[in-house]
């Protein structure tokens, strides 16, 4: 019995449930969806999209190394992926569809269509528990509620965590050759799109560079995490963000390799090691809200009071922002790390974010937007919900008051000013207290922005604006 593999955010061929899955029922024929179109409509950018389709190609070579035809359809939205699946279906026979589940309200619409296309047309369907280690619904608070806050989910998280929840799958034997061969690895022309990609060594795509970089990750540096993870000039952080959103890498993979390397704990023991499994349910925790709560997914705060709130009108401030022109230095040294490298270091996510929230008071709804177009590793779940934190509309959101001051958290995390010299090369010569805000004469003389705000008083108006609001 033929059984059809549909690939989209699990790009892996080790520990995939969808994928052992169909393979323990017959031979597979996988496909990708290829739809650039519904991509761009949720923000995607060319540096993502151009990630995504080395994955894709990547996954292919690892496929034919288990004689899995890979084959690439293109649609424009979701609306097709139903006739475009039930196609190759039919062609080749296919008695059952199986897929992971992703989470975002449109990929779930998209899979509920699919589903009853194919219940329709008699084909069975499969939709694998695999990016998360409990289905949404399947941790719940006392009064059977998803929960909303972050710490008694992940007491709740690793309380009810048995083995099965996160235990690896293997990857399939090699299957014996079919005879439908391969479609060719993805075309990465992205002239279409806006921007042009970034140069594609800065983040290799596919499950064996995933896999390179947790190791090295876990053995260089996640015992140091806890005390490194905050300051943006160390390589301090995994960078497996990228490969986490579009599943060249397992949570699980990384669950395990952390209690291999800690005595079989994920809660206790190595400091390092266990904060970074919290992160792992962080994800986890922001993926719950954006299947337990569909009206974040269409744009709206979490906390619906925030909806009152009334946002600045101000093109020239979010111009400034996205270039990295605000005066600030830590700001500016971030967007530009998030436009060069596709990534930005999450301290610095917080920073710019509760910025252009707070100090601007500009639509945190924008922030997010700018954002997805440039990340390599944006993901609607984590995205939004970070964003939502910083502007306190949010699950778990920031105190409205507490703003974080933009050159005393360069002070902290950015001690030695490597960072902002390294992005701010115009700053790099002057004393090390200036670089974290120099005055008018060193702004004039270096070329570097004049601040765009005053600390204080937008500090002052953001209170002022979040004070009004009735809760
Ligand atoms: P590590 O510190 O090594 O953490 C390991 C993994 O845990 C990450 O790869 C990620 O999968 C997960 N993780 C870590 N922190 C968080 C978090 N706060 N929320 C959810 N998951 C987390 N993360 C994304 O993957 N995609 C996004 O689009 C995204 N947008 C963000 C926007 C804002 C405003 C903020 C504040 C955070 C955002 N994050 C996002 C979360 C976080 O900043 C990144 O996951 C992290 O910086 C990635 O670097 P890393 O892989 O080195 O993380």
């Amino acid at each position: 019995d033929v059984q059809l593999m549909w690939f989209r955010s699990d790009l892996r061929t080790l520990d995939n449930r969808a994928l052992s899955a169909a393979a323990e029922r017959g031979p597979v024929i996988a496909v990708f969806l290829t739809s650039i179109p519904q991509w761009q409509r949720h923000d995607h950018g060319a540096n993502k999209v151009d990630f995504w389709l080395r994955g894709v190609a990547a996954l292919r070579e690892h496929l034919a190394g288990l004689n899995i035809p890979l084959l690439q359809r293109h649609i424009a939205t979701y609306d097709e992926a139903p006739a475009a699946l039930l196609e190759l279906a039919r062609e080749h026979g296919a008695t059952a569809l199986h897929f992971n589940r992703e989470y975002p309200l449109n990929e779930r619409r998209r899979d509920a269509a699919v589903e009853s296309a194919f219940q329709q047309a008699g084909i069975a369907t499969w939709g694998h528990t695999d990016a998360v280690a409990y289905a949404p619904g399947e941790l719940l608070t006392g009064k059977g509620e998803p929960y909303s806050v972050f710490t008694p989910f992940a007491k709740a998280w690793h309380r009810q965590l048995a083995a099965r929840r996160i235990a690896l799958v293997e990857e399939p034997e090699p299957q014996a050759q079919l005879a439908i061969d391969a479609d060719p690895p993805p075309s990465r022309d992205l002239e279409a799109m806006a921007d042009a990609p970034l140069d594609p060594s800065l983040w290799p795509a596919g499950q064996d560079e995933a896999g390179d970089r947790l190791e090295r990750f876990l053995r260089f540096r996640g015992h140091h995490y806890k005390r490194q993870r905050d300051f943006p000039a160390l390589p301090g952080t995994s960078e497996l963000s990228p490969y986490l959103s579009l599943g060249m890498i397992s949570h699980r993979q990384c669950l395990h390799a952390v209690m291999s390397n800690n005595e079989g704990h994920l809660a206790d023991g190595d400091a390092g090691l266990t904060a970074w499994a919290n992160e792992l349910v962080w994800r986890e925790f922001y993926l719950h809200i954006a299947a337990s709560f569909p009206d974040i997914n269409r744009h709206r705060p979490f906390q619906s009071h925030t909806k009152a709130l009334v946002w600045r009108d101000d093109d020239a401030g979010f111009q400034a922002w996205c270039e990295g022109r605000t005066g600030y230095p830590l700001v500016d040294a971030a967007m530009r790390q998030l436009v060069q490298c596709g990534w930005m270091h999450n301290r610095l996510r917080m920073v710019v974010a509760m910025f252009l929230s707070k100090h601007l008071l500009i639509d945190w709804r924008r922030g997010e937007a700018f954002f997805m177009r440039h990340l390599v590793d944006g993901d609607f779940a984590s995205n939004n919900g970070g964003w939502q934190w910083a502007a306190s509309t949010g699950t778990d959101a920031a105190p409205y008051f507490r703003i974080f001051n933009p050159t005393t958290q360069a002070e902290r995390f950015d001690p030695e000013g490597r960072f902002i010299a390294e992005y701010l090369p115009e700053l790099a010569e002057l004393p090390l207290k200036s670089r974290f805000f120099p005055d008018a004469t060193q702004r004039r003389q270096t070329g570097y922005a004049e601040p765009i705000v005053d600390h204080k008083a937008a500090r002052q108006r953001a209170l002022d604006a979040f004070k009004s609001l009735t809760t």
